[in-house]
């Protein structure tokens, strides 16, 4: 297994529509595995595609470190649709892209979705509480949709200069990374 490097916040893969999946090749299922091995290997509990610039919906779980995902066992979840969102509740949450920001966020507190799994077959499932919040998190990633951007505006001013940094590479992270080629602005 290979660690995959995580592109930092100012990346375009970031705020790109990853594509669905048709076939599972050999190669992809041994990136799903890579895709497992670089989440553990940062401590993240949830990692979509796009965060290691691959352009397809397929995204990785695994709560079971957390206090809320005792017995948990990882998963990967292929081509979601969200059918039905219910409730509402505040976490505050953070992102293996943007490394050292942290900030609350509303999400739907019970989600239905229909997926694929690895062996591409069809699940319809309901989630709540922080399994929801993590899928709905990183189904963002995969419509090109950040954390952050569920932020109030002001609250966003707050943390241009820290964006700015992590767009630059400028943070201290234990896990290798990929850093923005863009202009800043
Ligand atoms: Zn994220």
């Amino acid at each position: 297994m290979t660690t995959l490097p995580i592109y930092l916040f100012g990346n375009i893969e970031l705020k790109t529509v990853a594509k669905k999946v048709v076939k599972l090749y050999p190669d992809d299922l041994q990136f799903i595995k890579n895709m497992f091995e670089t989440m553990k290997n940062s401590n993240g509990i949830g990692l979509a595609a796009n965060q290691v610039g691959v352009l397809k919906q397929i995204l990785v779980i695994d709560i079971s470190e957390h206090e809320d995902g005792e017995g948990v066992k990882p998963f990967v979840i292929i081509n979601p649709v969200v059918k039905k969102q219910q409730g509402s509740w505040v976490m505050e949450e953070g992102c293996l892209s943007i490394p050292g920001i942290r900030a609350d966020v509303e999400r739907a507190e019970k989600i239905s979705i229909k997926y694929l799994d690895e062996l591409f077959n069809e699940h319809h499932k309901t989630f709540s509480g922080l399994l929801a919040r993590v899928i709905l998190h990183e189904i963002d990633h995969l419509n090109g949709i950040l954390f952050i951007e569920h932020l109030t505006s002001k609250k966003r001013k707050e943390l241009r200069s820290e964006l700015i940094n992590i767009k630059k590479g400028e943070v201290k992270i234990n896990y290798s990374v990929v850093v923005s080629k863009q202009k800043l602005e």
